[in-house]
């Protein structure tokens, strides 16, 4: 595996969250030729020996590649993991400078779902969008936000967490060590916490989708409550921005046709100035899961500016 000096043949993305590390391969960025999974370990030397096994075992000795990592969390415009509350070990921490040390060859690095707001708006659901929402909802809740087609970063690249806007005034404990954070009552743990405290020890979220599936009433009442978090969120997020669209990417993404209707039900009576015409559409991801590993391929072909490295400067 080596750094490429023309044109790339293999482009390597990886999608690092508070559990598992997705790894796509990909020529045009487009789709996935092929993908892996790994559960994230803790601390930052792991982390890299990790995503250096996966580089690996993805891509040949002898093949041309660019690498690029988006991360869960704060990531600052200097590549720093400013904070990851869903990660253990991180913060501090220049993952990408790092993997780049190890690899010998320059790796951009960015919040994952900048990576996947990316990939949407080149490839995906948002393809045309000038002022867009990106909301991946899995461990925790990441998010982008697209303002006159350009990902915002904010003074410091710190831009676009609405996982942490607080949405219960003294609410449930976050991981970040405050309270009432959006991601304590709308993420994948949350609708994990929700189905124990509704359905009874050992349920999990992937149950409560599976039954209401087949149309268990309970199941879907539980939805139902969490749909309520999810709307209120997204509702904030569209009065501060007034999107076109707004994206749902993450683990949630996947059972998004269970929750699409109710959501919208619930956004029809928290937003204002917004009749069901001129309400965004909130869409599922097109890539799904992936839609961040791939967007983070895409930075590492293009060397985002904001990203650490740049291709032009490694050999
Ligand atoms: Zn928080």
């Amino acid at each position: 595996m080596r750094s490429t000096s023309g044109a790339p043949l293999t482009r390597l993305g990886f999608d690092v969250g508070g559990t598992k590390i997705l790894g796509v391969a990909t020529s045009d960025g487009g789709a996935a030729a092929q993908k892996l999974r790994e559960v994230t370990p803790a601390g930052a030397d792991n982390l890299v020996d990790t995503l250096v096994a996966m580089a690996q075992e993805l891509a040949s000795a002898t093949e041309q590649v660019t690498v690029g990592v988006g991360m869960a969390g704060l990531i600052s415009t200097a590549g720093v993991v400013t904070v990851s509350p869903n990660l253990v070990g991180v913060d501090g921490a220049t993952i990408g400078a790092d993997l780049s040390a190890a690899l010998g060859m320059p790796v951009s690095f960015d919040n994952e779902v900048n990576c996947a707001a990316r990939w949407e708006v080149q490839h995906g659901a948002a393809q045309g969008i000038r002022h867009g929402v990106m909301v991946a909802i899995g461990t925790g809740i990441g998010g982008a936000f697209m303002v006159d087609g350009e990902v915002l970063r904010g003074a410091n690249g710190l831009a676009g967490e609405p996982g942490h806007m607080i949405v219960e005034a003294g609410g449930r404990a976050c991981p970040c060590g405050r309270r009432g954070c959006w991601e304590t009552y709308a993420s994948g743990s949350a609708l994990d916490r929700l189905a124990v405290e509704r359905l009874g020890p050992g349920i999990t979220g992937p149950d409560v989708t599976a039954a209401a599936r087949v149309g268990d009433v309970g199941a879907q009442a539980v939805l139902h409550e969490f749909s309520h978090w999810l709307a209120l969120g997204i509702s904030n997020l569209c009065v501060l921005t007034d999107p076109e669209m707004v994206v749902i990417g993450g683990g949630i993404s996947e059972d998004w046709d269970l929750l699409a209707g109710p959501v919208d039900e619930h956004l029809g009576e928290m937003l204002i100035g917004r009749t069901a015409e001129s309400r965004p559409a909130v869409v599922r991801s097109e890539a799904g899961e992936l839609s961040a590993a791939l967007g983070a391929a895409l930075g590492g072909a293009e060397g985002d500016s904001a990203a650490f490295g740049n291709p032009a400067e490694v050999a």
